[in-house]
């Protein structure tokens, strides 16, 4: 199967009725797809087991490692029906927001939040369909009633998304809702779990040791969307594997302006902790409808890309969108052209306070001599993935390929800058696997005699220790 050239900045397409199919899915993997999301705010369990199991049959039918991440609703909040197409409202109107379950009308309007009198205060701001109607709390009786002056109208619609932006909401970071697909999810082949609306590391923690205990080997993503993840970001990135800038939801609780510095600041700390990062939301919305995008939005990938960032994110574009093979053709060309401009100005350093400092420097080592001595490749074993964090982390110049017998982990760090995967199961001895390695990426094409590669890996290879060895060879 022929596939378009992979650059390092990764790929994720989210899956809707635009790109479910085997053959849409196919395509879309062709045309440079790493990673796949399935958005369980929409959609049935069997639904999304049809598109595991097609993402997975790919995987095994032709080799590859693409990655599959289920990204978790978390505590969203929603109006609820309304009354016939939706209520308009003018600036000035007072509307009541109850939590008892009612179709709504100008008297009284469901919010899904329990907790939403008790919580809000008088003054706050409450936005409603992306911020495109502004609330603003004017009384709340403490138990189950609020008032609300509009501030800025439209038509408010059913079951249209809620923002609190100032709100301190005491929601539990994971909804009924969530652990029930939590449970699906548990049981399935799947790599990557993305938790929307996260506070605080804590949050992340608690569906880590979900995970954990009931044994599946997949990461966790923290989805930073709220003003209290950015007050927090620094403990969520440690605690986290991976980390998606959701600009979505961020866009509208905290001011617009703040949001492209905030990318670049969340890009940066996770680069230099080694956490994969996506940049996610409208990065070519307008291809949703339209076959090329704006030059706002070539501008946007490309800035992603220069930032460093791991992966970038399509959402509406492709799940809903009318040219999902398009657009991913268009990101997957930006990204080229932008990454040639790619200069890393991160230099990580190993903490020597840290129980993984020897292999730290090992790693930070194989990027730094690589650049030093222009190898072509850096070539890395890993069972636990860390080695291959961490040599992504340093951005080298260098092509990395890692080798993996755990196919899940394979599947898990295709969503990581510049890592290409492969499966190596044999562990007779390092020379020997140095010398296998070696061969199989000379024969995939990947480098050519004469051309200079770093190896890393653990001696001796029996012992499965953390990566102690960094070695020069020139390839014969
Ligand atoms: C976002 O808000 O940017 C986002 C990715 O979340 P979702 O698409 O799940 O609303």
């Amino acid at each position: 199967m022929q596939i378009e050239d992979q650059q390092r900045t990764k790929i994720v397409a989210t899956i809707g009725p635009a790109s479910d199919s085997y053959d849409n899915l196919l395509e879309l993997v062709k045309v440079g797809v790493n990673v796949f999301r399935l958005n369980f705010s929409h959609g049935k369990h069997e639904d999304h087991l049809k598109v595991i199991n097609r993402i997975n049959y790919i995987n095994e039918k032709y080799n590859l490692h693409i990655g599959i991440l289920c990204d978790l609703q978390g505590p969203k909040l929603r109006v609820g029906q309304m009354e016939g197409d939706g209520l308009p409202i003018a600036q000035g109107d007072i509307l009541t927001f109850t939590n008892e379950e009612c179709i709504g009308t100008k008297d009284k309007i469901y919010m899904s939040y329990e907790k939403f009198a008790e919580d809000v205060q008088v003054g706050e701001k409450v936005l409603v369909d992306d911020g495109k109607i502004v609330l603003q709390v004017v009384e709340t009786n403490k138990v189950d009633t609020v008032r609300l002056e509009v501030k800025h109208g439209g038509i408010l619609s059913s079951r249209k998304g809620v923002n609190l932006p100032n709100t301190n909401i005491t929601l539990p970071s994971m909804t009924e809702k969530d652990e029930r697909d939590l449970e699906f999810i548990l049981g399935q082949n799947i790599h990557w779990i993305a938790l929307s609306f996260v506070r605080k590391a804590k949050d992340v923690k608690e569906l880590i040791k979900k995970i954990r205990d009931k044994g599946h080997p997949a990461k966790v993503i923290a989805k930073i969307e709220k003003p209290e993840a950015i007050k927090n970001i620094k403990s969520i990135i440690k605690a986290s594997n991976g980390i998606m800038v959701a600009r979505g939801d961020l866009g509208i609780e905290v001011p617009m302006e703040k949001l492209p510095l905030i990318q670049k600041d969340i890009i940066k700390r996770c680069i230099q902790r080694a956490r994969p990062v996506i940049v996610a939301t409208q990065m070519m919305d307008s291809m949703i409808t339209s076959p090329s995008p704006t030059r706002a939005e070539i501008t946007d990938v490309a800035n992603a890309v220069l930032d460093g960032a791991d992966a970038v994110m399509l959402s509406g574009e492709t799940s809903v969108g009318k040219h999902p093979l398009l657009v991913v053709k268009a990101m997957n060309k930006i990204i080229a052209e932008a990454e040639k401009f790619y200069n890393s100005p991160h230099t990580p350093k190993a903490n020597e306070k840290s129980r993984t400092f020897l292999s730290d420097v090992i790693c930070f080592n194989a990027g730094k001599t690589s650049d030093e001595i222009k190898a072509k490749a850096i070539i890395g074993m890993t069972s636990s993935g860390y080695t291959a964090f961490k040599v992504s982390s340093c951005r080298p110049k260098a092509n990395i390929y890692i080798f993996s017998d755990q196919q899940y982990m394979l599947s898990i760090l295709n969503l990581v800058w510049g890592v290409k995967c492969f499966y190596y199961d044999k562990f007779t001895s390092t020379d020997e696997t140095i010398t296998d390695v070696t061969e199989i990426l000379k024969n995939a094409g990947e480098i050519k005699v004469g051309e200079t590669i770093v190896n890393t890996g653990s001696m001796p290879l029996h012992q499965r220790y953390r990566t102690n060895m960094l070695k020069i060879t020139t390839v014969e």
